[in-house]
């Protein structure tokens, strides 16, 4: 089973939108076992779009098209399927209904003509109803070939990939039943790793693989089982995963397929009932953000201060001038006063800090560019550390942020 999938989009041809869509269907889609064979972005113009479809017609069984639907210049996309299906735009009553729906509760406008269109799809498309937007995705059959056309909105394509696209073509075609369980690990290389599983490795059933997967000091180890069989894709599993656990029981952190490394911490503080804020000074928020980013997260995260210049850290974490004058803003003693600080602050069990020179210039702390202290504060005790993780600014912070949760989890 073969999909193309087209963006559509001036936007993205002149580089102001990176196409993430395609890259999320691509993993989406790979997951259910459909191989993406090829992805094109085209120009919001009918000539240009009617060759894309064409020659993905030939390539793949299914394609994908996202962008070009909303209310400016939506009348190419849409006009370019009928011409190319040989059909004509008709007024379907649901989506009008979503569309006045959205109006009335978000908008607070009348909607107008330009609104009404929205509602106009292709007589033989299936619709696929959108609750997150007015362009409708629609569903069309051609030659034994499936062709899904969605909104460019990221938000709004990931939820119709998921809620319809996925399932109709679940109902559709037939496809191998496929289970990755990835397991996160810390503390342990990836060759370390391998010999203590060798055993374990070459005992797998020939339709379970193995993935070493290392990045930024931790390693996942992905198990994938592909099978027309369900129930023994289940059942081989499980039973593997409850042979591998107990061989890497020291360094497991938890399954990534269902939990981000930060709501595995968050898990964790909520199970024990305990409370975490930050003091954030390289970082920017970033650490915060990721478990913000989570539902829920206000039961153990209570809040981060970007304390990022010198006066910040003086005037809210209430340091010591004469200390940071002393140790340079980057020292130990710096981060582990804005840590013990913030937790008093927030009345946090943990405080967590970092401060650290992202470059590309030394700048007022003196401290060689990369150098990052991170500290972690209790009631008794806080401890630091101390890395250089590049001279890249981009690769500095996001390996700061990284690092920072594996102190959590230890
Ligand atoms: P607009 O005038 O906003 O571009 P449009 O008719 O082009 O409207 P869409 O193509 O559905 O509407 O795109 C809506 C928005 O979704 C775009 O402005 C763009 O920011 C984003 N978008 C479109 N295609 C992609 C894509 N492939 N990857 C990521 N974002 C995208
Ligand atoms: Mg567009």
């Amino acid at each position: 089973m073969t999909a193309e999938i087209i963006t559509i989009g001036d936007e993205i041809l002149i580089g102001q939108t990176i196409d993430t869509n395609s890259a999320f269907i691509a993993k989406e889609f790979n997951k259910i076992g459909i191989s993406i064979f090829q992805i094109t972005t085209v120009q919001d113009d009918k000539e240009h779009i009617l060759k894309a479809l064409k020659e993905a017609e030939d390539n793949a069984d299914i394609v994908i098209i996202t962008g070009g639907l909303g209310p400016t210049k939506d009348d190419i996309t849409k006009r370019t399927l009928c011409e190319y299906f040989n059909d004509v735009l008709v007024e379907d009553k649901a989506v009008l209904q979503n569309v006045e729906y959205l109006f009335s509760k978000y908008i607070k406008t009348p909607i107008s003509d330009i609104n009404r269109h929205q509602a106009l799809v292709p007589s033989k498309c299936k619709v696929l109803m959108n609750r997150y937007g007015t362009a409708p995705g629609m569903w069309m059959e051609k030659n034994g070939r499936v062709f899904v056309s969605l909104p460019g909105v990221p938000y709004e394509m990931k939820a119709l990939i998921e809620n319809e696209v996925i399932p109709l073509l679940r109902k559709t075609y037939s496809f191998p039943y496929i289970k990755h369980k990835t397991l996160l690990t810390y503390g342990l290389g990836e060759s370390a790793i391998a010999g203590r599983i060798e055993d374990f490795e070459d005992s797998l059933p020939d339709f379970i693989k193995l993935a070493y997967l290392p990045s930024l000091g931790r390693v996942k180890l992905r198990l994938s089982a592909k099978s027309m069989d369900e129930k023994l894709v289940e059942y081989e599993m499980e039973k593997q995963v409850d042979k591998l656990i107990p061989l890497v029981e020291d360094i497991f952190v938890g399954f990534e397929d269902d939990m981000s490394i930060e709501q595995i911490i968050g898990s964790r503080l909520t199970d024990v009932g305990e409370t975490l804020s930050i003091a954030e000074s390289c970082t920017g928020g970033r650490i915060a953000q990721a478990f913000t980013a989570n539902s829920g997260a206000s039961q153990y995260f209570k809040g981060s201060l970007v304390t990022y210049a010198t006066e910040a850290k003086i005037n809210v974490l209430k340091l010591s001038e004469e200390e940071i004058e002393q140790n340079s803003v980057v020292s130990r003693q710096v981060a582990e006063a804005m840590a013990n600080n913030v937790r008093k602050l927030f009345n946090t069990d943990y405080g967590l800090s970092t401060t650290g020179n992202a470059g590309p210039t030394k700048g007022d702390s003196h401290a060689e560019v990369g150098t990052v202290w991170i500290a972690i504060a209790t009631k008794d005790k806080v401890i630091s550390k101390v890395f250089n993780f590049s001279n890249h600014r981009e690769k500095v912070i996001m390996k700061a942020t990284n690092k920072a949760f594996e102190m959590l989890l230890k």
